[in-house]
């Protein structure tokens, strides 16, 4: 089957005796140059200077502490999900018949690509894009951030936490709100009913 390709018209190719003195196109580049003299400047003096970023920017991956413990059920979804296969888990069982924590929890960054699907995939909104950007390590044994250098406590989520709670409500509306009474193993459930939060997904 032959391909059409759309070419320019030869109307759109002919050029008014104004257009072909270029005068105007310089003069309006210059006016323009000028302006942005008196503007604002964008420049940033990174590291001197910290750059200010939203809510909906993806720093590192990390693990959301609530009351001192991690959120995380150890369902393993993340890990599943993850393209570059960055993160390794092991889930172990607590007193709670119903719940399950991660005994080991690592994420490669040098593995990882900053996509957000663990944070997407997560039922508990255990794991979270942070806006932390500038990380540095030396050695790869230095890379594979462990439990202990991923929890970071909910408070200093708050932003990205808050951020995600109103981009998915818009997403999905009320339509696919699930039952409380049929959710009641999540922890996260849980603990939005004892702050009297209406539980929603
Ligand atoms: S952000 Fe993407 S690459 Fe990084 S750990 Fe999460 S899923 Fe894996
Ligand atoms: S998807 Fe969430 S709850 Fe499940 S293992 Fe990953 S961080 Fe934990």
């Amino acid at each position: 089957m032959a391909i059409q390709i759309r070419t320019a018209s030869p109307d759109e190719r002919r050029l008014t005796w104004w257009d072909r003195l270029y005068l105007p196109a310089v003069f309006s580049g210059l006016a323009y140059t000028f302006r942005r003299l008196f503007m604002k400047p964008f420049t940033v003096q990174y590291p001197e200077e910290p750059i200010e970023l939203g809510p909906e920017f993806r720093g590192r991956p990390v693990l959301v502490a609530e009351n001192g413990k991690e959120r995380c059920v150890a369902c393993g979804l993340c890990a599943r999900v993850c393209p570059p296969f960055a993160i390794h888990m092991q889930a172990a069982e607590t007193d709670d018949p119903k719940e399950r924590y991660p005994a080991i929890f690592e994420i490669n960054m040098l593995r990882c690509i900053y996509c957000g699907l663990c944070e997407d995939v997560c039922p508990e909104e255990a794991i979270v894009m942070s806006p932390e950007y500038d990380f540095v390590f030396r050695t790869r044994e230095e890379a594979i951030y462990t439990k202990e250098k991923l929890l970071v406590d909910k408070k200093d989520l708050e932003h990205r936490l808050r951020w995600l709670k109103k981009m998915r409500n818009t997403q999905f509306g009320k339509r696919f709100r699930f039952r409380v009474a049929n959710n009641i193993h999540s922890v996260k459930a849980r603990s939005m009913m004892k702050e009297g939060e209406e539980v929603v997904s």
